[in-house]
């Protein structure tokens, strides 16, 4: 039977709604993969801070995936059923981490934050005053976003400049 959850929906295709929402479903999964891996391999000086924080978005990362999930269904979607799905769909892509150590680690974190923010932010613009629902969801993802952003940017900041402060006090 039509749902009448959707009626309250206005000026938007629900199949496109559930189009972008499987794209970020797919950002999703691959931003929680990139956080679980890089806390595995990432290497150097305060790894255990960084550890710590890629082990906690990587738990956001999987609850958005559900949020995102939950919502698709509700739409009388699908949400992608095989990770093959993910690479064809993603829009922020998979940052392979290549280099361990914890700086380039936390700058590959911080691109796919940015890219996050972007997606989020241009979902909330669409849904405004027409998709309440998909638009409370996708304001509550990109506060999480923004603030794993900062976390990361900040984290970045205090290794670099403890690093640094170490450089000068050697060549004293
Ligand atoms: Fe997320
Ligand atoms: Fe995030
Ligand atoms: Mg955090």
């Amino acid at each position: 039977m039509a749902r009448v959850g959707n009626s309250i929906i206005k000026g938007l295709e629900v199949s496109h709604i559930i189009e972008l929402l499987n794209k970020a479903y797919a950002d999703e999964w691959l931003a929680y993969y990139q956080y679980f891996i890089e806390s595995k391999v990432v290497k150097g000086i305060m790894k255990d801070a960084a550890i710590a924080e890629l082990n906690q978005h990587a738990a956001d990362e999987l609850r958005h995936a559900n949020m995102v999930a939950d919502r698709i269904l509700q739409l009388g979607g699908t949400p992608l059923l095989s990770p093959n799905e993910w690479m064809k769909k993603t829009n922020c892509g998979y940052e392979e981490p290549k280099n361990f150590d914890v700086v380039s680690i936390l700058q590959d974190a911080i691109k796919g934050e940015q890219c996050a923010i972007k997606i989020y932010s241009s979902l909330v613009d669409l849904t405004r005053d027409k998709d309440i629902v998909t638009y409370d969801i996708a304001s509550q993802i990109l506060a999480d976003e923004v603030e794993h952003e900062e976390d990361l940017q900040t984290l970045h900041d205090d290794i670099t400049e403890f690093v640094d402060d170490l450089k000068k006090s050697l060549n004293k």
